[in-house]
């Protein structure tokens, strides 16, 4: 069996024989969520996995597979989750599937945690998860657990958002489906996108503008007729390169602040 950082691919025994070192683990949290015409819907998922691989690597340690589902697709965040492919979660879901795997692997034996996300939405319920496990595994006697939680993109420093966004940065909400999915992809799973198919005409209305608001239920025509909230058309692989080494540098440096590791 070769070598690897995944949890999916490693046997169990190599598993435990990690955890009773000490490593860390880490659980990236996605969605399946439409991401335009250019790309296909895992970007969430497939992105955070790779994200918390690249990151597990540096610092020896796991990375689960991810939750491949996640919270509602919101208009100002991820275009609604009206649209069709669009498959979401209710919040109290999530919590559930995050409590019950944030548990699971500290009774196997994890002391050090990470939870990674890659969708906007999911941030709160990712944190109310975890909270609710340590409840449960105090209640347990295991009271030596400690988790950290983060969504990759707040590890890209402004230097770097100044040189990749000249024309001006709009912000992470506003990047679903943008330059920085979509260089990311280029470079981890370039077979999952189509530059060509950033049709001019449907690709319209963006940077999208949407009010400082929400409504419910949703409003459609607030939406972007892509589904993506800017435009991905400046995206490279090169730019994808230098997202994921900033990101994942700076993401190390914050576990290791945290974890000694
Ligand atoms: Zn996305
Ligand atoms: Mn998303």
């Amino acid at each position: 069996m070769k070598d690897s950082v995944y949890m999916a691919e490693m046997d169990a025994f190599t598993y435990r024989e990690k955890l009773a070192k000490d490593a860390i683990v880490f659980v990236p949290v996605g969605a399946l969520e439409q991401h335009g015409s250019h790309m296909a819907m895992c970007v969430d998922a497939y992105l955070t996995k790779a994200m918390a691989g690249a990151t597990a690597e540096k610092v020896g340690g796991i990375c689960a597979e991810p939750i491949i589902y996640g919270f509602k697709s919101q208009q100002r965040s991820g275009g609604g989750f009206h649209l069709t492919g669009t498959t979401s979660l209710d919040g109290s879901t999530l919590i559930a599937i995050v409590r019950d795997i944030c548990r699971n692997i500290a009774e196997d034996g994890a002391r050090k945690i990470v939870f990674m996300n890659g969708h906007y939405e999911n941030y709160q319920f990712v944190y109310e998860g975890v909270d609710l496990a340590l409840r449960d595994l105090r209640m347990e006697g295991i009271d030596d657990v400690e988790v950290m939680l983060m969504s990759y993109w707040d590890f890209v420093d402004d230097k770097t958002i100044e040189e990749l966004y000249p024309e001006g940065f709009t912000g992470w909400d506003l990047e679903h489906a943008g330059v920085m999915e979509t260089s990311l992809m280029l470079l981890l799973y370039p077979d999952l996108v189509d530059m060509d198919r950033i049709d001019e005409e449907l690709y319209v209305g963006l940077p999208a503008v949407l009010p400082n608001y929400d409504v419910l239920p949703i409003k459609p025509e607030y939406t972007p007729p892509s589904g993506c909230l800017s435009h991905p058309g400046a995206s490279t692989k090169e730019k994808g390169e230098i997202l994921r080494d900033v990101a994942v540098k700076n993401m190390v440096d914050a576990i290791e602040k945290e974890f000694g590791a």
